[in-house]
């Protein structure tokens, strides 16, 4: 049998834990969108602590199925903390939740609708469905079925079937009105006679989305429909499945689309579109999900920083909004900082593990402490941290850069002793030693500090921008440190 022990058939299984129950369904096509992400947050949020997040693989489009993309979106959405309550590897009452798992459930929907002259069988050939298309557009007519299987006697029908002609199922559209309260939107209502007769079952034997959905909808016992806009035009298909299948429809949120800052629908064309993209780019889970929360839902106040669990407290279908929401990057890049001050240095130097391929437990806490207030992005760090990991040596001309050699050498020596004692007095007794280079020269003082500055930066460093110096003393280690500025010396010595 297919379905857990207690879903029977098309019955919703009694008593499914969870005041509220919502899904997100993803078709594993490609790779997990922050667009469509953006409706597991909400799904996630909106089931509230008491309720249920459900996890639904909808592969019922074989052609465009991606098997990998399955642990693609588990991983994607397990880094960002939406764990499911029900769905794949975690199991639940209404399991299967991978819906090519559940296809003797449509069909026998589909029989049933069948039956009751809901649904009907076609045996038109894709040519001409085309020829028909073709015509109606001709015509300047909208392109629709023509309901051309719909009248075939039992007889007919059987002949086709007898002739091996491929064999779909259609909803028969009622005619008719078809509204609801959208939980976002309002009051919505469409003309049925506006609407196709629907493919529910395709020839291969697999529902289409409509069908599929709506069954296992109702058999998960789902309250509430997160998704996006774009199945809205849907609905009314949806709702005319649920009344001929005498199910009561969950309620409908369909949040807005999210639009590129040139308020084109978010794409390619934008940037990175994938998750995985924004955690390779050195975005923090928690930045993240902040950031999109706001994609469409506003707490009504000035807070603009939530982790998760405050997020699942206050959301409300109340507060979702109906307009476009913008994805700003830099937007997402300051609450990234936000979230990256937030960070103990320990937490910080964990996140830096997987930038840092290779760099010991004990050398990210110091890098933590060193870029925690400096970065936006994770992936900032290799490039400002490369001087420690690999040997630096300047000659001398790059080190003298403006000063003269015995100068620059002069300088230099007196900051070795320095770099031996206490890393936090570092930086006040290099400006001591600073001061005394640029006494009595008040005109190019400032050029001569940073210059002055710069020989010991390029010393340690190799680098013309660095953090701060004491911290990159402290990365290095006071005798690296001092090893580098004695070999630095040696070749200011040398090459003057
Ligand atoms: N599988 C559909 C999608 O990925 C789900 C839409 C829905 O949430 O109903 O767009």
């Amino acid at each position: 049998m297919i379905g857990g022990p207690e879903v029977a058939g098309l019955d919703v299984a009694a008593g499914l834990p969870g005041t509220r129950r919502l899904r997100f369904a993803p078709s594993p096509t490609g790779q997990l969108h922050v667009g469509n992400v953006r409706t597991a947050l909400f799904s996630y949020c909106l089931a509230t602590p008491e309720g249920r997040f459900i996890l639904r693989i909808e592969d019922t489009d074989r052609e465009r199925y991606n098997p990998e993309s399955v642990s693609e979106y588990m991983e994607a959405l397990t880094w960002l903390g939406l764990t499911w309550d029900e769905g794949p590897e975690v199991g639940g009452p209404c399991a299967p939740y991978v819906e090519s798992e559940r296809l003797p459930l449509y069909r026998e929907a589909a029989n049933r609708l069948v039956a009751t002259g809901a649904a009907y069988p076609c045996f038109c050939t894709r040519d001409r469905l085309e020829e028909l298309r073709a015509a109606q557009r001709a015509s300047g007519l909208p392109t629709r079925y023509d309901r051309h299987c719909l009248h075939l006697t039992k007889a007919e029908r059987e002949a086709q079937r007898a002739a091996g002609r491929p064999e779909v199922v259609r909803l028969r559209m009622p005619p008719g009105e078809s509204s609801w309260n959208d939980l976002v939107l309002g009051l919505q209502t469409f003309d049925n006679a506006e609407m196709d007769d629907q493919v529910l079952m395709k020839s291969d034997g697999y529902p289409t989305y409509h069908l599929a959905h709506v069954v296992d909808d109702h058999l998960m016992g789902i309250t509430h429909v997160v998704r996006a806009v774009e199945w809205l035009p849907s609905t009314p298909k949806h709702l005319v499945l649920y009344d001929a299948l005498g199910w009561r429809p969950p309620g409908f949120a369909h949040v807005p689309l999210v639009l590129g800052p040139d308020r084109q629908k978010l794409s390619k064309r934008h940037g990175a579109e994938a998750v995985r993209e924004y955690r390779q780019m050195g975005y923090l889970p928690e930045a993240l999900v902040n950031f999109l929360a706001f994609l469409g839902w506003s707490p009504g106040t000035e807070e603009e920083v939530f982790d998760l669990s405050e997020l699942r407290q206050r959301m409300s279908f109340e507060r979702l909004q109906s307009s476009p929401a913008v994805f700003d990057q830099q937007r997402l890049d300051y609450l990234n900082g936000v979230w990256i001050r937030r960070l103990s240095a320990a937490a910080l130097a964990a996140r830096l593990a997987e930038f840092l391929p290779g760099v010991s437990p004990e050398q990210l806490e110091p890098i933590a402490r060193m870029v925690q207030e400096r970065i936006r992005r994770l992936d900032e760090v290799p490039q400002l941290v490369r001087f420690a990991f690999s040997d630096t040596d300047p000659d001398a001309d790059r080190l003298r850069g403006q000063l003269g050699t015995a100068e620059a050498a002069d300088f230099l020596s007196g900051v070795i002793p320095l770099v031996a004692g206490d890393v936090a007095e570092l930086m006040p007794t290099l400006r001591l030693r600073v001061a005394e280079f640029t006494n009595g020269q008040p005109e190019s003082a400032r050029a001569r500090v940073r210059q002055l500055m710069r020989v010991v930066r390029i010393a340690l460093t190799d680098q013309e921008v660095s953090p701060p110096l004491d911290a990159v003393v402290d990365l290095l280690g006071s005798d690296r440190a001092g090893k580098r500025l004695r070999r630095a010396l040696e070749r200011l010595q040398a090459g003057g």
